[in-house]
């Protein structure tokens, strides 16, 4: 593994700057909030899906469940980790590796509303095939092929993966992660540019072992840019099985124990320039606007999660009686029940209302889909850890052993398992914390952070300090002043209109906060990642609430369960408004300087004293027979 210096951290950051999209096309609700204005009009009505739509989605999930039930055992895929050939044929001689994929190349051509539907309905059933149909179709090839291929791709690649011609999408390498920089896998070109040699490993590529093509993420020779250097990271389409291909080793996990997955090595792989997906360079573009839609399906697997986990409570927290009473009567269980229902709510109102603004193209979404991921993955997990509680012992134990007890089946076990992950693929938690402030930050980096660049003459600086205090001396004031626009809002019931005056008035404070962070901290703020946290956490919160909101009224509109809608949403704007006073505390109260010492301790091994009394891991460790 080789050292990282200050060189390359500032390489990472820059190269990840240059992949960034920087133009927004269209206005984005969050990145609004963070600048201290509460656009409802930009998520309200809700929007819904069309009747035609919903009726073509709703088929689909009809036959899909049919298929699942019919060709997939989830117990029996998860105990021998294999997912049978006959579910595999199945699915896609039912068209389901094609969800995605227009008609007019044999796919079925699914809005990105019914197509994560579809996602939903299969993660309820069993993980593992969710995750075979997503690595294809959320990341895989049809998903950058479709935005950023060219005509001649398209026809020769869609309609292959829309009959099921596996797919996968290679990015991850042993020493890169989070952090694609450092990529180690090169494409040199040959024969005046017309084929490239493809050389490298890639660690962790779902789908990789069993797939026919792959899009690879492979450092091409770099660019001069203003006389400097340049990386340039292009995606290629890589046909298998191929020369010097290999699959190194296949990987198990604890949970989505089925799927197939690969430690990837490129040897001397031969592949035509025709095979390059957009243009040379754009490799990191591609890959991260595929992740901005791809991530998508977490979040809506989530709410899938907090629906199957309410489920599996329903008979439960009625029948099991303890101490006199139904377990859901007593109050430390019904708090738990509350928790899983308001979050599973919040993250299906977020989820598909992110959808919606894709297909609407009304709004720029980069920020609410990272919100959603990030959110509805922790909570998911919250939510099958609090429904573990619940079960008590029968939450621990597996299905199988239930059943063999004449005890209903009930999975969380392996829910559990197969959940975990979502917290850590398609960007860690605590990278969407970094990508979502970054984003966040915008407006200020745009405007003030040029001036520590010393590469920027004295006279540019001048300039943008007399357009930054421009700036500033008419938007600051704005954020002291309440929001008029919120008073001409009628249509909701006092108790909600109540939540949007919050949501309105916090706004406007994180943007003063945020504010005030960066005039403290300068360009540095992008190293208080602690601080930063707390800022996004609020945003994410702002926008759950204002996603319940608007998903709730929707629902109230017409009618349906008004009492249970209306108490799940004050109990989850209740919560919110707890958790985002925590973290406006957080921000004011200095991190002690001692939170730094046990990593560092850890690192130079002053924490052995603590490590007492174990068997300690030890690298070399090799297995007991
Ligand atoms: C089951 C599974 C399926 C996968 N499928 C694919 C796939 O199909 N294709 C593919 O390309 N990859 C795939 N991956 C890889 C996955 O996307 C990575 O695991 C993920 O991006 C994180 O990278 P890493 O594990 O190397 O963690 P690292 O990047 O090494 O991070 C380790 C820890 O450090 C934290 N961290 C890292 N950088 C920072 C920072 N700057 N600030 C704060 N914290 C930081 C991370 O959040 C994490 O907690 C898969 C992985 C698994 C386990």
């Amino acid at each position: 593994m080789n050292k990282p210096g200050k060189q390359d951290k500032q390489a990472s950051m820059d190269l990840a700057e240059s992949a960034r999209q920087t133009k927004w096309q269209h206005p984005s609700f969050t990145a609004e909030l963070f600048k201290g204005s509460f656009r409802w009009d930009l998520i309200h009505p809700y929007p819904a899906q069309s009747d035609t739509d919903k009726a073509i989605g709703d088929a689909v999930l009809v036959e899909l469940e049919k298929c699942l039930k019919t060709h997939i055992n989830p117990e029996a895929v998860d105990k021998s980790g294999v997912l049978p050939e006959t579910a595999l044929d199945a699915l896609k001689a039912g068209g389901y590796f094609g969800m995605k994929i227009p008609k007019a190349y044999g796919g079925m051509g699914l809005s990105i509303t019914n197509y994560v539907r579809a996602m939903e309905l299969v993660a309820s059933w069993c993980g593992s095939t969710a995750v075979w149909l997503s690595a294809h179709q959320s990341i895989g090839v049809p998903q950058p092929l479709k935005e950023f291929g060219n005509d001649a791709q398209k026809e020769k690649y869609l309609p292959r993966l829309a009959a099921g011609a596996v797919s996968a999408f290679s990015l991850t390498e042993p020493d890169v992660g989070s952090d694609p920089a450092r990529m180690g896998t090169t494409a040199t070109p040959i024969d005046d540019g017309n084929y490239y040699i493809i050389n490298g490993q890639k660690l962790w590529t779902t789908n990789g072992p069993a797939a026919e093509l792959l899009v690879v993420m492979a450092e091409t020779p770099p660019k001069l840019v203003h006389g400097k250097e340049k990386k340039q990271i292009t995606a290629f389409i890589v046909e298998a099985p191929t020369p010097g291909l290999s699959v190194l080793h296949e990987c198990e996990f604890m949970g989505i124990r089925a799927i197939r997955n690969g430690w990837m090595e490129f040897k001397d792989v031969k592949v035509p320039k025709e095979n390059i997906i957009g243009n040379l360079g754009d490799g990191l573009k591609i890959a991260l606007a595929t992740l901005n839609v791809g991530r998508l399906t977490i979040p809506v697997i989530s709410a899938g999660t907090g629906k199957v986990c309410l489920s599996y409570c329903q008979d439960w927290i009625k029948q099991r009686v303890q101490w006199g009473q139904s377990i859901g009567k007593h109050q430390a269980v019904a708090n738990l029940v509350n928790d899983i229902a308001t979050h599973t709510f919040a993250i299906d109102a977020m989820s598909f209302l992110t959808c919606s603004l894709i297909e609407n193209e009304t709004a720029d979404v980069r920020l609410e889909a990272a919100i959603a991921k990030y959110f509805g993955s922790e909570r998911a997990w919250d939510i099958v850890d609090k429904t573990m509680q619940i079960r008590g012992g029968r939450g621990f134990e597996t299905a199988d052993s239930l059943r063999k007890r004449n005890e209903p089946g009930i999975p969380i076990e392996r829910v559990m398992r197969d959940t975990r992950i979502n917290r850590i693929i398609e960007g860690t938690s605590e990278i969407m914390h970094l990508f979502i402030a970054r984003e966040a930050m915008d407006l200020h980096i745009k405007t003030v952070f040029a001036l520590s660049n010393p590469a920027i003459s004295i006279s540019k600086k001048i300039g943008i300090v007399l357009k930054a205090g421009l700036f500033y001396s008419l938007w600051y004031p704005k954020l002291w002043l309440p929001s008029w626009s919120i008073f001409s809002i009628k249509h909701l019931n006092q108790r909600n209109l109540s939540q949007l005056h919050y949501i309105s008035r916090t706004s406007k404070r994180l943007a003063r906060s945020l504010f005030h962070t960066m005039v403290r901290f300068g360009p540095k703020l992008e190293y208080q990642q602690a601080i930063l946290a707390h800022y996004v956490d609020i945003g994410t919160q702002l926008f759950a609430m204002a996603a319940t909101l608007s998903k709730a009224e929707s629902i109230l509109h017409n009618h349906q369960n008004p009492k249970t809608i209306q108490a799940l949403t004050t109990a989850f704007c209740h919560q919110s408004r707890k958790e985002i006073e925590q973290h406006f505390r957080a921000v004011r109260t200095a991190e002690p300087q001692e939170k730094k010492v046990a990593s560092e301790a850890l690192m130079n091994a002053d924490l052995d004293w603590l490590m007492n009394d174990i068997i300690r891991f030890e690298t070399t460790d090799t297995p007991i027979n």
